[in-house]
């Protein structure tokens, strides 16, 4: 063997055997011993120059000082934990709070740069007990039946009031209350189930049941609340006699919540003719939902103890306390109107209001323990109502869009034949596919324990996001359709609410710029929280130890991190390990390379950047967006499963995770393309794309077969709005959609035969209805055959209707009232103070 081949295969035997230590992600002790046994090899097999050997040797000799655990910690450690702490951004305790929220979850996995599939893999697919099956098929059924979106919103501006009689019976306000206390005590799965079936159905209503369900005093009661709070509110919470609401937002603080004003004073004060310890409250909140019809106030405030009443603290910070709505003072019953949905929303004030201490949620010792509360609580309720809700109106979206592009006929074909609709049409199908991936794979996941903090951000940015563009694309295919407002219009309303979630519970810029990534990187990292605590533990020693610990653990996490994406990216991941022999395995194998790419590049990203990453938000929204679809992604692989690997989703599944995988490759790209040390984004580069940028978007291919799976009647379209309220009856669209899209199949070759005979002048008639007329006298369709058409045909003709009014019937204030009220308008809109008005105390009442 020539020398140099020879030298070439020890180059090989080092380099290789390192990637490969690296990538196993081999411990140091072993990986020293390896690296000995090599260099031993070498210098008595060897026969390279000595120099070689030499510096193989000291090469070596730096690898086992690591080794020596004492000498490393004083001289290696220390210093470097000197440096950390000066470096370490300022974090308040309500960043820390926040930060500290929740559990971690397969983020933590994806975080990993190397993801243990069978963690999720072994989680059971979610399912509903009979109990809760018969929720959904009873009264949720029922429920949507009685809703009449032009009613609640044109009209009343509000539920009838058998509707709320009803939700309140059937208890669709307690699904999350315990049984003992009346409640339905349903899993996250049904709470997000029913809440998905009501929003395919009606907006205002999915909102109403969404929001006690979500986070609001029953389950700040339940998690905090002391057993006299719980024993006192709960069952009628439960029994509908109290409805809740719960007011956080003021008009100074709306993202930046921790900033609110609003005050509670320890003071003494008259309180049933006696004199005790209490809070004067004065607060003003607004957009609060249910608010107006409330009984009963979750309020967020500030409390002070300037007098030391209550202990040595004077500043308590956010506090939360449940006010009984007909305490003297509180002020409410004003409405909002949130974008023409008619769901309670509005404002409430409060001066000098004296309530007792007992008032505060879990008592006077969780004074100060507010901010913990919510911010605990959102890792859960953000990832059910709002995400549930996004994915009730793409089920719905799909499943009316699906028909009506399959109905809607120009040019003489269905419009769902043209490629550019085609386009909309699947991405309405395939976004609709991820969120209900998402939502049912997250809610098993909270169902099994979990409180997935950053995957519920993760859900409540992109469900809301994919809803919007959801809502657009059916807009689009609906045409002039869903423009034109009236009873016949299904989707304006819907189109018209998106941005309603994209505001509440964490407006989504916000969420994608500073939450996502920001809490996922320091909670989900698998060292760097460990560093963070290490470093500011008081004990020395004790930081010293677990701070070496976690920077040598880290260390070898971040070398291997560069192999694995390295090696993974420069073999297109075709050899790494997936759990399962499927067709979708390439997926999986996908994930894996971007977890470890998505690990390296947010290494470097904080260690050359610190705290400065907070600020450039940009990167770290692209960061989040990288973590993000692999998340969504590893739902939909997830959900196939849980749904039986049925082929026939494989084309859903095959877009959402291509769609998903592409955007992670774009946003690295961006990321990398905009990094500010312009060295360091070279070489990440080279580990990141050494091949280049090599992921494809989905073929139009894949895109036809997901077109057909939802304008074709099939069980692939019933599973996707299998949630959807698509019961055949008068005023469903979705079910009088549903019933022409399947007699579409029976017409079409008898309008074939019409088409032929009018090219052979059997027929003259260039109209639909005379063709059919003209067609049976000529014997080219029968009299049945003719009968099918006609009635077909007006079927179409009546879902392609759209409304019209006399300009008094749109007119809501007569002509000449109309100066009257804009001179009003031009006064500050001065917020009476209200009772309760005496409908809402009606609808408390019954
Ligand atoms: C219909 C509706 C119902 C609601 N229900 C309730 C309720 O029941 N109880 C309650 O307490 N509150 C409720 N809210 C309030 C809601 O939570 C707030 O609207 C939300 O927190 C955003 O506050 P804001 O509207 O004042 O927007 P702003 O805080 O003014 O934000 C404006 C924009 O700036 C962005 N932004 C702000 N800070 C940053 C940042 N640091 N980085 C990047 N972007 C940023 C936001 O993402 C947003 O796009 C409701 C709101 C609505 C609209």
């Amino acid at each position: 063997m020539s020398g140099l081949i020879v030298s070439l295969l020890w180059l090989l035997l080092f380099v290789g055997g390192g990637i490969y230590l690296a990538y196993q992600r081999t411990d140091l002790r072993t990986s020293t011993v390896a690296a000995g046994i090599a260099v031993l090899a070498y210098w008595i097999f060897g026969d390279g120059v000595v120099l070689w050997k030499i510096v193989l040797t000291l090469l070596f000799g730096l690898m086992v000082i690591p080794n020596l655990i004492d000498v490393r910690r004083e001289k290696i450690t220390r210093p470097l934990l000197d440096i950390y702490r000066k470096m370490l951004p300022s974090m308040s305790d309500t960043e820390r709070e926040a930060l500290e929220a929740g559990s971690v979850w397969w983020d933590g996995e994806l975080f990993s740069g190397m993801p243990q599939w069978d963690r999720l893999m072994s989680y059971p697919a979610p399912k509903l007990s009979e109990e809760e099956q018969a929720f959904l098929d009873g009264p949720c059924e029922e429920l949507c039946q009685m809703l009449d979106d032009w009613e609640i919103c044109h009209e009343l501006a509000d539920l009838p009031k058998s509707v709320w009689d009803f939700i309140i019976e059937k208890k669709f306000f307690a699904m999350i209350i315990p049984k003992q206390y009346g409640g339905l005590e349903f899993s996250a799965y049904a709470n997000a189930s029913v809440i998905t079936k009501l929003a395919s159905r009606n907006a205002t209503a999915s909102s109403t049941v969404g929001v006690p369900n979500s986070l609001g005093p029953a389950e700040l009661l339940l998690h905090y609340g002391t057993e006299e709070q719980k024993n006192h509110y709960l069952p009628g919470l439960a029994a509908g006699t109290e409805i809740p609401c719960f007011a956080l937002t003021s008009p100074q603080a709306g993202s930046d919540a921790a900033a609110i004003i609003d005050k509670g004073i320890v003071c003494k004060g008259k309180w049933n003719g006696k004199t005790i310890t209490g809070i004067r409250l004065t607060w003003d909140k607004r957009y609060i939902t249910l608010a107006p019809v409330a009984t009963v106030l979750g309020l967020a405030f500030k409390l002070y103890d300037p007098d030391h009443l209550i202990g040595d603290t004077e500043d308590y910070g956010i506090t939360a306390a449940l006010i009984p709505t007909d305490t003297p003072g509180v002020e409410f019953g004003r409405r909002h109107f949130p974008l023409n949905i008619a769901f309670q929303n509005g404002p409430t004030s409060g001066t000098d209001v004296f309530v007792p201490l007992d008032y505060i949620i879990g008592g006077p010792e969780m004074a100060g323990k507010g901010w913990k509360m919510l911010v605990e609580l959102l890792s859960v309720g953000r990832a059910i109502t709002l995400p549930s809700s996004a994915s009730g109106g793409g089920q719905a979206a799909s499943y009316a869009t699906g028909a009506y592009a399959v109905i809607r006929k120009q040019f003489n074909t269905s419009i769902a034949n043209f490629e550019g609709v085609g386009e909309a049409l699947t991405r309405i199908a395939g976004h609709t596919y991820i969120m209900n991936a998402a939502v049912a794979v997250t809610a098993g996941a909270i169902d099994q324990g979990e409180k997935p903090a950053v995957p519920s951000a993760i859900l409540k940015y992109h469900c809301t996001e994919l809803g919007r563009k959801v809502a657009n694309d059916a807009m689009d295919v609906h045409g002039g359709k869903a423009v034109m407002m009236g009873p016949n219009n299904y989707l304006g309303r819907p189109y018209m609410a998106t941005p309603i979630a994209i505001t509440v519970e964490g407006a989504n810029i916000l969420t994608r710029s500073l939450i996502i990534y920001g809490q996922g990187a320091i909670r989900c990292h698998p060292f760097v929280l460990r560093e963070l605590h290490a470093a500011g533990d008081d004990d020395e020693d004790r930081g010293l130890i677990e701070f070496d610990d976690a920077l040598f653990g880290h260390i070898g996490y971040a070398i291997s991190n560069m192999a694995r994406s390295f090696f993974l990216a420069l073999t297109h991941a075709k050899f790494s390990e997936v759990p399962l022999n499927t067709p979708t395995r390439r997926y999986y194998q996908n994930i894996n390379r971007y977890s470890a790419a998505f690990a390296l590049a947010s290494d470097f990203a904080m260690l050359t950047l610190g705290g400065e990453l907070k600020k450039r938000e940009l990167l770290s929204a692209r960061l989040g967006d990288v973590l993000s679809s692999m998340y969504l992604a590893s739902t939909v692989l997830k959900h196939f499963e849980n749904q039986g690997r049925r082929a026939t989703d494989l084309p859903l599944v095959e877009w959402s995770v291509r769609t998903l995988m592409y955007q992670a490759q774009e946003s690295l790209h961006a990321f990398l393309r905009n990094f500010p040390n312009r060295w360091i984004a070279t070489m990440l580069r080279v580990f990141i794309f050494p091949r280049g940028r090599t992921y494809s978007a989905p073929s139009d291919e894949i895109a036809a077969k997901v077109v057909d799976l939802v304008t074709m009647p099939g069980e692939s379209r019933e599973r996707l709005s299998a949630l959807a309220y698509t019961t055949l009856e008068p005023g469903n669209p979705l079910g009088l959609l549903q019933e022409a899209l399947e007699l579409t199949a029976e017409v079409v070759p008898l309008e074939k035969r019409l088409r032929q005979a009018r090219k052979e002048g059997l027929i003259q008639s260039d109209y639909v209805v005379s063709q059919i007329e003209e067609g049976e006298k000529a014997q080219v369709i029968s009299k049945a055959e003719s009968r099918t058409l006609r009635n077909y045909h007006e079927k179409v003709l009546a879902l392609l209707d759209v409304d019209d009014f006399s300009p008094d019937e749109l007119a809501r204030v007569p002509r000449d009232a109309a100066p009257a009220r804009k001179k009003a308008a031009k006064q500050p809109a001065k917020r009476a103070a209200k009772k309760k008005p005496a409908a809402s105390k009606k609808k408390k009442a019954s």
